[in-house]
C-alpha cells in the first residue's frame, strides 16, 4: 500500500510532522540518514557521557498555554518527557563588566538589567512588555498552517485582537521596536546580543514575532531540561510515532525525490530502493533539498528567489568536555554566554556559547564530573582543503583558544579537564546531513521580519518542506510549530 507521507529526516521537524499524522491515522514513513533520530538535536555517548549534539536551551516543555509545542507533540502520541526547570536562562559575560542573568522571574530578570542601566529603566520595560503583547497573542490561540485558510478564519473569529496584533508583528523587526524605547548604546547592544543567541543576527535582522516568542516564553514555560538529555525528545517522539502505527528507517539515506509530470511521487535511497507516497516531507534544509535531492537546474523561481533573500549561516566549532566537578562553583548557572569585544559579536570565534547540562541532570556524566558544550560560530571554507594533520592541528589550536577564554569564567578548566573531542563545520555537515554544516536559514540583509520566510507547501506539488528552513526558523519549539503546521496541511490535502 502506497504511504500517505514520506518524511525524509527524522529532526525534530519531521518528527513532529510524522507523529501528527500519524496521531490522524495517516500511513506515514520516515527515512533517516544517520543511526539515531534528532537531527541537531540528538546525542552521542563516550566513556560516561551522554554529550548533546547542539540544541540545550529547551523551550516548548512547558506545561502551559499553546505554545508548549514540543510537550503537546509527545503527548498527540501518548508519550511525555519529564522536565528540569532551568532557573536561569543564560548568564551572560559581556564586554564592559556587563555581567547579568536571565532570571526565569519576569520581574527578577527586569531588575537585574535595570540595575546595569537605572537611566534606562522606562525605556527596558516597555521593550520587554511589547515582546510579552506578542507572546500573548501566540500563547492564545491553536498553532498550525498559515497555509489553510479555513483554519484561519476560525482563529480569526475565535481571536481577533490576537490576530490583529500578530499581523501587525509580523513584518517588524526586533531590533526598531527596541530603538524606539532605549538609547543607550551599550543597552542596544545588549538587545542585539539577546537577538543573535539564537537567531544569530543582530535585532536589526531578528523578526519580532520570534523575538517576542523567546523574550518571553522563558518567564513563562520557562526553559527546561529533558532528563536523559535533549535526545530523549527524538527517541520519544520516535516511540509515540510507531505505536500510532508509524515507521522510520535508520541509514535510510534519501539521494533523490522522483517526480512524474512535475509532481513529487517518492524517494529513492542511496542503495537504489525506492518508496512511493502520496506526499513527500523533506525536513533536510532547503540547499540541501532543491540542489541535491532535485536537480538543481530546475530550481524553482521561487526558492532562487529565497535565496536572494537568506544564505546560509555559519556552522559552528563544538567542544564537548569533561571536567572534575571542582572546576565549576557553586552556583554556577547551566548556560553562558562569553564575548570581550562588542565588535566581534557575529565574527567567527567571537561569542562563545556554553552549556553545562550535567547542573541540571547529572545522569548524563560519571560520578564527580560535568560536561562542558562550549561552541562557537565558524565557517566551513576555513576547514577545507587541510590534509588529516592540519585538520588536526587546527582543531586542536582553535580547541586551546576556546579553553583559554573559558579560564575567565571557569578558572582552573585546563587543569581539570577529563575528555576533550572536537567537532568542527565539516562534522556538522557529515552527522547532521546539512549543508556547509549551517545552523540555518538567516537575511542577507534587513528583511521585513517574518514575511518572506516560506511555509510548508513548495513549488513542487505534493512536496512539502519542514524544519528550520521554513516559518518560522530555527530552535526545537520553531521546528516544532512547522511540523505541526506541515501536518495540519498535508491532512486536509489528504482528507484526513
Ligand atoms: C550547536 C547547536 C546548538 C543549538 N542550540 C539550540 C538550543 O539551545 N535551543 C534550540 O531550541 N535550538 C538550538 N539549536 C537549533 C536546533 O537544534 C535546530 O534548529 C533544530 O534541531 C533543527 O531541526 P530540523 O527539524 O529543522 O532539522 P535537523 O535537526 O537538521 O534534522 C534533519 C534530519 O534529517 C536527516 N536528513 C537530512 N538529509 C537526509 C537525507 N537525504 N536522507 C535521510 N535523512 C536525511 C538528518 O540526518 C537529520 O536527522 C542548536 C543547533 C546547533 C547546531
Amino acid at each position: 500500500m502506497t504511504n500517505d507521507a514520506i518524511v525524509i529526516g527524522s529532526g525534530i521537524g519531521g518528527l513532529v510532522t510524522a507523529t501528527q499524522l500519524a496521531a490522524k491515522g495517516a500511513k506515514v514513513l520516515v527515512l533517516e540518514r544517520y543511526l539515531i533520530p534528532g537531527g541537531s538535536a540528538g546525542y552521542f555517548d563516550r566513556q560516561g557521557y551522554r554529550f548533546d549534539v547542539g540544541a540545550s536551551m529547551i523551550f516548548g516543555l512547558g506545561q502551559n498555554g499553546t505554545t508548549n509545542l514540543l510537550t503537546r507533540a509527545l503527548s498527540s502520541v501518548n508519550v511525555s518527557q519529564e522536565a528540569i526547570a532551568d532557573p536561569v536562562q543564560i548568564h551572560y559575560h559581556l564586554p564592559q563588566g556587563l555581567d547579568l542573568k536571565v532570571d526565569r522571574v519576569y520581574e527578577k530578570f527586569l531588575q537585574n538589567l535595570t540595575a546595569h542601566f537605572p537611566h534606562q529603566e522606562k525605556g527596558i520595560r516597555r521593550f520587554y512588555d511589547e515582546c510579552q503583547k506578542v507572546f500573548k497573542c501566540l500563547n492564545s490561540m491553536d498553532l498550525l498552517s498559515l497555509e489553510e485558510p479555513r483554519y484561519l478564519l476560525r482563529v480569526f473569529f475565535q481571536h481577533p485582537l490576537a490576530c490583529l496584533g500578530l499581523a501587525k508583528y509580523l513584518p517588524q523587526n526586533a531590533g526598531d521596536v527596541a530603538r524606539r524605547y532605549i538609547k543607550d548604546p551599550q543597552l542596544l547592544k545588549f538587545i542585539d546580543m539577546e537577538c543573535y543567541c539564537w537567531s544569530v543576527v543582530p535585532s536589526d535582522m531578528t523578526p519580532m514575532i520570534n523575538a517576542g516568542m523567546v523574550f518571553s516564553d522563558r518567564h513563562y514555560g520557562g526553559v527546561n531540561y529533558p532528563k536523559g538529555g535533549v535526545g530523549q525528545i527524538a527517541q520519544k517522539l520516535v516511540e509515540g510515532l510507531e505505536k500510532a502505527g508509524g515507521k522510520i528507517q535508520y541509514q535510510a539515506r534519501v539521494t533523490k525525490i522522483l517526480t512524474e509530470q512535475g509532481k513529487a511521487v517518492g524517494v529513492q535511497l542511496a542503495n537504489g530502493k525506492v518508496y512511493r507516497g502520496k506526499r513527500i516531507v523533506s525536513n533536510a534544509t532547503r540547499w540541501d533539498t532543491f540542489a541535491q535531492l532535485l536537480p538543481p537546474e530546475e530550481m524553482p523561481h521561487n526558492e532562487k528567489k529565497w535565496q536572494q533573500n537568506y544564505q546560509k549561516s555559519p556552522s559552528f566549532l563544538s567542544l564537548h568536555i569533561g571536567v572534575k566537578e571542582s572546576v565549576l562553583a557553586a552556583g554556577t548557572e547551566c548556560h553562558h554566554i562569553l564575548l570581550e569585544d562588542w565588535e566581534k559579536m557575529t565574527a567567527a570565534e567571537g561569542t562563545v556559547f556554553v552549556s553545562i547540562p550535567t547542573l541540571l541532570d547529572p545522569d548524563l556524566a560519571p560520578n564527580g564530573y560535568h560536561i562542558i558544550h562550549a561552541f562557537t560560530p565558524h565557517y566551513i571554507d576555513d576547514w577545507q582543503k587541510l590534509s588529516p594533520s592540519e585538520y588536526e592541528g587546527k582543531k586542536e589550536e582553535a580547541a586551546w583558544r576556546i579553553i583559554d577564554r573559558l579560564e575567565k569564567i571557569f578558572p582552573g578548566l585546563d587543569a581539570g579537564l577529563d575528555y576533550l573531542e572536537v567537532g568542527t563545520p565539516r562534522t556538522h555537515r557529515r552527522f547532521l546531513g546539512r549543508e556547509d554544516g549551517t545552523y540555518g536559514p538567516i537575511p542577507r540583509r534587513k528583511l521585513w521580519g517574518l514575511l518572506n520566510m516560506p511555509f510548508n507547501r513548495t513549488a513542487i506539488p505534493g512536496l512539502y518542506c519542514v524544519g528550520d528552513s521554513t516559518f518560522p526558523g530555527q530552535g526545537l519549539n520553531a521546528v516544532a510549530f512547522s511540523g505541526f503546521a506541515c501536518a495540519h496541511r498535508i491532512a486536509v490535502d489528504l482528507g484526513f
